[in-house]
C-alpha cells in the first residue's frame, strides 16, 4: 500500500467503474465526489456535497475539500485533509471522537435532508452506503 500524497480533480458526471489512484472525481450533476482512500488501501470514498457534508473548493486547477475525510468506518481509519490537490495527514480519532462524529453527522445530514428534497443526492448515498 502506498499512500497518495496529491489528489488531482477530474470532472465527470458519474464515477468510473473502477476509480484511479491519485483522482478526485467531481460530478456537479450528483453534487457528489469520490476517490481512493489516500492511504492506498484501495476503498473508495464518497463524498457527497451539500451544506451538511462536504464542500469543494476548486480554483481552477486544485480542489480542496472541507471538512477532513474520517474514514472509521474503514480497517485503515485514515483521516485526512484534501486541500489544494494536497493530502495533508491528520492524527486518528480516538473510539470516543468517532462516535461523538457520526452521531453528529447523522443529525447534520437528517436535519439538511428535511429541509431539502434529497433528490440525486439522497440516492447516492443510498447506492454507497447499503
Ligand atoms: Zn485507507
Amino acid at each position: 500500500m502506498t499512500a497518495v500524497a496529491f489528489l488531482r480533480p477530474e470532472f465527470i458526471e458519474s464515477f468510473p467503474p473502477e476509480m484511479m489512484r491519485g483522482v478526485l472525481y467531481v460530478s456537479i450533476p450528483y453534487a457528489t465526489c469520490g476517490h481512493l482512500c489516500a492511504c492506498g488501501c484501495g476503498q473508495e470514498i464518497v463524498t457527497p456535497l451539500s451544506p451538511a457534508q462536504w464542500a469543494l473548493t476548486y480554483d481552477g486547477q486544485n480542489a480542496s475539500l472541507r471538512p477532513s475525510i474520517g474514514n472509521w468506518g474503514l480497517p485503515c481509519r485514515s483521516h485526512y485533509w484534501i486541500k489544494e490537490g494536497v493530502v495533508r495527514w491528520s492524527r486518528r480519532y480516538t473510539a470516543d471522537e468517532i462516535a461523538d462524529n457520526r452521531t453528529r453527522d447523522r443529525r447534520d445530514l437528517q436535519e439538511h435532508l428535511g429541509k431539502n428534497n434529497p433528490g440525486p443526492i439522497a440516492k447516492l448515498i443510498r447506492r454507497f452506503r447499503p
